[in-house]
């Protein structure tokens, strides 16, 4: 079911779980702000998902919200985790889905690192209209 991106936080939502330690996660990455773990179901050979520890329902959450502290140490870790995992070079994509329109699933916000091979164009394609 595809997330409203203006609903409340629901800390019952996967990756708020997943904060907790309630579900394990492939963990790559972690600090004060962040944490980062292989998607359970990968779109591209490397698919890696960054999320803030805080409670943000999406990344229009997350930018209306966030202290400038979560921000920057939230971006920083982005471009870590994707210099860390050998991404730079080859080149990677990120993608944050951000409400019904995107398809987003999980109400909290989380940046999607797709790389591992070339990814094609930017959107599925359709009738060939916008
Ligand atoms: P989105 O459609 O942008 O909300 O993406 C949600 C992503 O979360 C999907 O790519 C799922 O495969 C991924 N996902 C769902 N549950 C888990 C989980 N327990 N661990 C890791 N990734 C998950």
């Amino acid at each position: 079911m595809p997330v409203d991106a203006t609903q409340p936080y629901d800390d019952q939502n996967i990756f708020a779980r997943i904060l907790r330690g309630e579900i394990p996660s492939k963990t790559v990455y972690e600090d004060e702000h962040t944490l980062a773990f292989h998607d359970i179901a990968p779109w591209s050979p490397t698919h890696l998902l960054v999320i803030p520890k805080g409670a943000y329902v999406s990344w229009d959450d997350f930018s209306a919200r966030a202290s400038d502290a979560e921000i920057a140490g939230f971006v920083r870790a982005v471009g870590h985790v994707a210099r860390a995992a050998g991404l730079v070079e080859p080149g990677y994509r990120l993608l944050a889905n951000t409400g019904a329109h995107s398809h987003q699933e999980v109400p909290h916000l989380h940046v999607h690192i797709l790389a591992g091979r070339p990814l094609g164009p930017m959107l599925a394609q359709n009738d060939g209209r916008s």
